[in-house]
């Protein structure tokens, strides 16, 4: 499951959680309790899911999912 890192605007936090790629943009809450954070666009420590990767299958180019639009 990729971990992203997200960063509270209030308090200036930083935090990760790990979550499912479909969720990736869901709103994150700070550990703090604020709400206001915005993910940053770090190097995702992806851990076994390469496997879903296709390799190199000739049609469309990657860069797609993560943002939902992959279904
Ligand atoms: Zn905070």
């Amino acid at each position: 499951m990729p971990r992203y890192d997200f960063r509270c605007r209030s308090c200036g936090a930083t935090f990760e959680l790990n979550r499912p790629m479909a969720r990736a943009n869901d709103p994150a809450v700070c550990p703090e309790g604020h709400p206001d954070t915005v993910k940053l666009l770090s190097a995702v420590a992806v851990t076994g899911a390469t496997a879903s990767a296709p390799a190199g299958g000739g049609g469309g180019g990657g860069g797609c999912c993560g943002g939902g639009c992959c279904g």
